[in-house]
């Protein structure tokens, strides 16, 4: 039910942005789905339908924009994508390694509107 919320939070906040303006129709919504936020986008398009209907976002689509996991190594500062990672480790020299870029985000990134 993570993907319902979801859903209701993307069209509070647009509503929110879109409230100063003359905006009957929006077209289409860009995502940032960052490799480990956890987003199911099959399930989130379904809810989006069934939340946006009756809706100023009522026929919009989501648009999902994937950013996959960048690892940093903590000991020599090689980077990586996590899948050639090994429990968080190094490929090179086994060091720890962290996440390095915004792998965990999931947000809105632009809003394409009816003209
Ligand atoms: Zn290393």
């Amino acid at each position: 039910m993570h993907e319902l919320a979801l859903a209701e939070n993307i069209i509070k906040t647009i509503k929110d942005k879109i409230k100063s303006c003359n905006v009957k129709k929006i077209r289409k919504i860009n995502l940032i789905v960052g490799e480990l936020s956890c987003v199911s986008e099959e399930s989130l398009t379904l809810y989006w339908d069934i939340m946006s209907k009756d809706t100023i976002c009522e026929f919009s689509v989501l648009n999902f924009k994937k950013v996959p996991a960048i690892m940093k190594c903590n000991s020599c500062c090689q980077t990586f994508s996590m899948s050639k990672a090994k429990d968080f480790r190094c490929p090179l020299c086994n060091g720890d390694a962290s996440i390095e870029n915004q792998a965990k985000d999931f947000y809105i990134e632009s809003i394409e509107i009816e003209p």
